[in-house]
This record gives C-alpha cells, sequence and structure tokens, in this order.
C-alpha cells in the first residue's frame, strides 16, 4: 500500500503571464532530468514559426476541438487569449499510473481547475523582474500587435492569481 502511493505519479503545473518565460524554465527542466514527462495541449491557435504538431501543441481546428471537449477528452479545457487550450486526460492518467512526474504549461483557469480535481500536484508560478522585462520579451516572439495587446492586458488578471500557487519564481 504504502509503495503503490510512493511510485503515484503527480503534476508539475507551471502559470506565468506570456513572455515571462514559461516556456524557457520548461525546457531548462526537461533537460536537467530527463524522467519528467511534459504534457503536450492540444491548441486551437496557429502553430508560430518554428512551432512542430506533436511538439508544442497538438494544433486541432475548432470544431475538432470542442468534439474532444464534448467527449471528455480533456482533464481542462480553458479559452486563453481568444484560442482554446486543452489538456490531454488520457496522457496525464496513463503517465501518473506509471509513477512519473508530469509537467505542465498551462495558464491560471486550467492550474484553478485541475486543483480543484486532484490533489497532491505541485503549482509554480513564474514571474517576470519587471512589466517593461516582460513587454520586451512579447515584442521579441514574432507574435502579431494584436496578440501583443491581449496577451500583456491579460497578464494585470493573470498576475493576481499568484498568491494561490505554491513556489513563485523571478525569471531574471
Ligand atoms: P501560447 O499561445 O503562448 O503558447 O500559450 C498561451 C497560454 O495558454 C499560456 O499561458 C499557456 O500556459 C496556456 N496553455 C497552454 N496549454 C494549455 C492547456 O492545455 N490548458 C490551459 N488551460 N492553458 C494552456
Amino acid at each position: 500500500m504504502i509503495r503503490a502511493r510512493m511510485r503515484k505519479g503527480f503534476l508539475v503545473i507551471i502559470s506565468a503571464p506570456s513572455g515571462a518565460g514559461k516556456s524557457s524554465v520548461c525546457r531548462a527542466l526537461r533537460a536537467q532530468d530527463r524522467s519528467l514527462r511534459y504534457s503536450v495541449s492540444c491548441s486551437t491557435r496557429k502553430p508560430r514559426p518554428g512551432e512542430k504538431d506533436g511538439v508544442h501543441y497538438h494544433f486541432l481546428g475548432r470544431d475538432e476541438f470542442r468534439r474532444r471537449a464534448l467527449r471528455g477528452d480533456f482533464l481542462e479545457w480553458a479559452e486563453v487569449h481568444g484560442n482554446f487550450y486543452g489538456t490531454p486526460r488520457g496522457f496525464i492518467e496513463a503517465q501518473a499510473k506509471a509513477g512519473r512526474v508530469i509537467l505542465l504549461d498551462i495558464d491560471v483557469q486550467g492550474a484553478e481547475t485541475i486543483a480543484r480535481r486532484r490533489k497532491g500536484d505541485v503549482t509554480v508560478f513564474i514571474l517576470p523582474p519587471s512589466w517593461t522585462a516582460l513587454e520586451r520579451r512579447l515584442r521579441l516572439r514574432r507574435d502579431t500587435n494584436d496578440s501583443i495587446r491581449t496577451r500583456l492586458s491579460n497578464a494585470r488578471g493573470e498576475l493576481k492569481a499568484a498568491p494561490r500557487y505554491d513556489y513563485w519564481v523571478v525569471n531574471d
């Protein structure tokens, strides 16, 4: 019984406003610990230059995303910056059962949904060193001006969720 409990996997949920450097932190963690499993989300957003289907996201059309959401394929899903994102339930359940630590890069709504449904996971909020740094990082990515504006205005709301996380990390 104790051994079974010890072997049970758990999630490390990382959230941050866009541009805080969450993807780089996740990449560094995965490079340091090869036993970590990364949850590749489904998204209706268009791929950015260099992004690969099945690696960065499973890129789906809105109809297919809706079908999967209705079928209960997602552990959680949310609309973020005008697009839909969802965490594939099957992958999480299989990896947790196998005793793996699973890394999730999801937004504050998704983190809250999962916290309501599961116990024993770890949540981490990544903060940018300053507002100016956040804006600069967003401009360095090849997002559209509209997307940058939406992401900056959403960042204010996202930062309000930070106190509910287990750990805070300033990514400077
Ligand atoms: P981006 O479009 O910049 O890749 O991601 C936008 C936001 O969606 C980020 O905050 C990212 O963490 C979040 N996100 C990515 N995958 C998921 C997911 O499966 N569920 C939820 N709720 N948010 C996600």
